[in-house]
Parts: structure tokens; C-alpha cells; sequence
């Protein structure tokens, strides 16, 4: 059985990420969503709030997506779950050289877990978390950015 974790923060998920799930989940048995629960940044929902978006926004549609929290190493994560591959999007260049040494590092400490990247939707290049928070923040249109589940709960947020 082919196992993935999507590692990341999801602060909210997106429809970048959406899309990445979508995919991802196409190409494997059991996808994991991996939710970072030690973020250093600090997060504008808990945990428990990003992960209820995502199983919100994921599970009626895809039978073979979990959502679980975690916190330390990823590989060790990854290790318990028994996944083989890691899954992570790519935009611009911009994010390349992070991943690129998150990649290779992750090989160093685990030979047995491959990274895989998918490029992003040319339509969500742009997109992330914090672009869609600060737009929120300031009663900005996030419709086309974020499921209806998340604009909704992020308005609740900024009310
Ligand atoms: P992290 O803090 O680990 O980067 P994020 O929640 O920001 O967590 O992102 C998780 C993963 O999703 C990363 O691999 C990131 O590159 C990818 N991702 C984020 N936004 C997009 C997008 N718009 N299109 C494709 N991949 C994306």
C-alpha cells in the first residue's frame, strides 16, 4: 500500500492546497495530510481549527485522505505512519531552494522516504495562507482563493 504525508502548516488551507491534495491523492493508496502543530511562525488558527477545515473541505470528496496533527521531526512521522513519500507543492522559484534543502535533508535522515513535488495550478502560483489572511484581514474578496467553508469561518475570525 502506497502511503503520503502532505506535510504543512494550512493556516488556512487553500485552494492551491486543495488542488495539491486533489492531485496527490490520485497517485497513491492513503494520502495523510500532516498538520505542523509546533509552527515557529505563530498561527492565526489553532490546530484543532485547521485541521476541522480541511477534513471539512476534503473528506465528503476523497475517501483516502486522512487529517492528523503533528509535531518534530516530519520523516519520523512519516515513519510511524508508514508512509513512503512526502508531498509538497511548488510555486515560484522563490520556493525552491527551502524545499530543495528540506528535501535533501529529509533523504539524509530517512533513505527509505522519497519528496515529491507537484506544480502548482499556473491559477494558484500566487497563493498563500498569508496572502489570503491579510487580504481577509482587511475585508478583502477571498472568494476565489479559499473554499466557501474557510471564507466563511475567516470572516467569523475578523468580525
Ligand atoms: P509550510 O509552512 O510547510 O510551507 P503551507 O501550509 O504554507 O506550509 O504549505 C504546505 C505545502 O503546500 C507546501 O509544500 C507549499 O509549497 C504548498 N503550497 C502552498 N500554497 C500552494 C499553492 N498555491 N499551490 C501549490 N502548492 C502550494
Amino acid at each position: 500500500m502506497k502511503i503520503a504525508i502532505y506535510p504543512g502548516s494550512f493556516d488556512p488551507v487553500t485552494n492551491g492546497h486543495i488542488d495539491i491534495i486533489f492531485r496527490a491523492s490520485a497517485m497513491v493508496d492513503k494520502l495523510i495530510i500532516g498538520v505542523l502543530s509546533n509552527v515557529k511562525k505563530q498561527p492565526l488558527l489553532t490546530v484543532e481549527e485547521r485541521i476541522a477545515l480541511l477534513e471539512a473541505t476534503t473528506h465528503k470528496y476523497l475517501k483516502n485522505v486522512e487529517v492528523e496533527a503533528f509535531s518534530g521531526l516530519l520523516v519520523d512521522f512519516a515513519a510511524k505512519k508508514n508512509a513512503s513519500i512526502i508531498v509538497r507543492g511548488l510555486r515560484a522559484m522563490s520556493d525552491f531552494e527551502y524545499e530543495l534543502q528540506m528535501a535533501q535533508t529529509n533523504r539524509n535522515l530517512n533513505k527509505n522516504i522519497e519528496t515529491i513535488f507537484l506544480a502548482t495550478n499556473v491559477h494558484y502560483s500566487f497563493l498563500s495562507s498569508s496572502v489570503v489572511k491579510e487580504i481577509a484581514m482587511f475585508g478583502g474578496d477571498i472568494n476565489s482563493l479559499v473554499p466557501p467553508v474557510v471564507e466563511e469561518y475567516l470572516k467569523t475570525k475578523f468580525m
